[in-house]
């Protein structure tokens, strides 16, 4: 059996950017175990701009915001291996992995940052009716068509949920010469960001139903068409509100789920929000010298987020490592409330806290002019305008170690929308 200092699973930007700072922070000896045939994860098939923003203040493509963290990897000397399919993490760190040359390989790690992203959530999931036709993908896997391997899905498209994968895609199947001519969203507001809605529908004239869901499809062989209907607010298709529309190709964009199976298999706690695992302030796991990020840990909007967060994951895996990691005081709970969905991380420990830390959250409804509140137990110690937050757009505040440090007995900190 070999032997690392620290195994990280997955080789997207959160795997990358935790391998670096790990590094950087001393930690020799780093393997980073990748399925895919380069390291890059999901960013190599984004080939529109807007990534980098935050990071480089430049707006990159998703391959060349990938590849400043490649080049870091190379120039830092950080082992990896491609074409390599972790199937097993035990809660002893041993990782069984399988490629082509190897065969069947395993690993004890003293340290483990899980780093494998997200999938699609699949047409399986959503009940739809109708017969299974070719011409239905996930928008993700249309994107890998089209903008890594060459093939256009189809020519006339019908699109059902506008998370940001959905809207990329709209422009994208448009800029290729397909007809986008609805998307369709399930909820009364779109679950993506508002600079993609204007710039991958409204810039196109691609019209956006909200409550709206399909409630048929047509065709056997391949995909002749789509029938759409407007929901209720208990989103059930309302009658005589059906509108057929012709098409070849439909992209489902439904939604992301991390991808935990390992983590599970190995014991790690779940968040039965994000499904992503449940972290303290080091983004450690329950398993001591287990720690997450990424899209793995929960469903990021912007890849800038992901380096940071990935970044701490990896510079925490590194104290680990080193044995420097903070004995453990008293842990403090993150309590979501009253519109916020979750709470990232769920407990911290001011021993193991950097000066600041920064608490990452989702909404669950859209609201305007509303507040972000913080309650240290039942003492109100932030209160934030935001002109409008929603769904799509995760959210955060910043919590001072020094604050934190003048509230001895704290015990629980309350993250809550109000209204005033
Ligand atoms: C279509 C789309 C458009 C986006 N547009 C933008 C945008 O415009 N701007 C922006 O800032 N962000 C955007 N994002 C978000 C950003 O790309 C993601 O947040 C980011 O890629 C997540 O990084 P990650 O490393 O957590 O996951 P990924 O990039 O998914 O990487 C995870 C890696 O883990 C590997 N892996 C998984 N399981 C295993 C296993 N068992 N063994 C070995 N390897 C494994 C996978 O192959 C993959 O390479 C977009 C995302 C998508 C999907």
């Amino acid at each position: 059996m070999k032997a690392y200092d620290m195994v990280i699973i997955g080789g997207g930007p959160a795997g990358l950017a935790a391998a670096v700072s790990a590094k950087k922070a001393g930690v020799e000896s780093i393997l980073i175990l990748e399925r895919d045939m380069e390291l890059g994860g999901i960013l190599n098939q984004c080939i529109h701009n807007g990534f980098g923003l935050h990071t480089f203040q430049e707006e990159l493509t998703g391959p060349e915001y990938a590849d400043r963290f490649i080049a870091q990897v190379r120039e830092l000397g950080i082992a990896y291996k491609l074409h390599t399919m972790v199937m097993d993490i035990s809660p002893q760190k041993v990782v069984t992995a399988m490629n082509g040359s190897d065969g069947m390989i395993r690993i004890q790690a003293k340290a483990i940052v899980l780093a494998m992203g997200c999938r699609e959530r699949a047409r399986g999931a959503l009940n739809i009716p109708g017969y299974r036709p070719a011409g239905i993908f996930s928008a993700g896997t249309a994107q890998r068509l089209v903008n890594m391997e060459g093939y256009l899905p189809g020519r006339e498209v019908v699109i059902l949920g506008s998370g940001d994968i959905g809207l990329i895609m709209a422009r994208r199947m448009t800029l290729e010469g397909a007809k986008v001519k609805v998307v369709a969203e399930l909820m009364p507001y779109s679950g993506g960001l508002k600079r993609n809605i204007v710039q991958c529908l409204d810039d196109y004239g691609i019209p956006l139903k909200l409550s709206h869901t399909v409630v048929d499809i047509k065709g056997k062989e391949r995909l002749e068409g789509v029938t759409l209907a407007q929901v209720d607010e208990n989103g059930k298709p309302i009658p005589g509100t059906e509108e057929t529309y012709t098409c070849d190709t439909l992209l489902l964009s439904v939604g992301l789920i991390p991808e935990n199976e390992l983590s599970k298999e190995m014991g790690v706690e779940l968040d039965s929000v994000t499904n992503g695992p449940v972290v303290n302030e080091s983004l450690e796991t329950n398993i001591p010298g287990v720690f997450a990020c990424g899209n793995v840990l929960h469903v990021h909007d912007l890849v800038d987020y992901v380096s940071e967060e990935a970044q701490r994951a990896g510079a925490n895996a590194a104290r680990y490592v080193k044995g420097e990691a903070e004995k453990k005081g008293n842990t403090i709970t993150v309590a979501a409330e009253d519109g916020v969905r979750y709470t990232v991380p769920r407990n911290i420990n001011t021993n193991g806290m950097d000066e600041q830390l920064t608490v990452r959250f989702r909404v669950g409804a859209v609201y305007q002019n509303a507040y972000i509140s913080v309650y240290f137990d039942q003492e109100r110690v932030m209160h934030r305008r935001k002109q409008i937050m929603a769904p799509g757009e995760m959210e955060q505040v910043v919590l001072l170690k020094q604050k934190i440090a003048a509230y001895p007995n704290l015990s629980r900190i309350t993250v809550k929308i109000e209204k005033e």
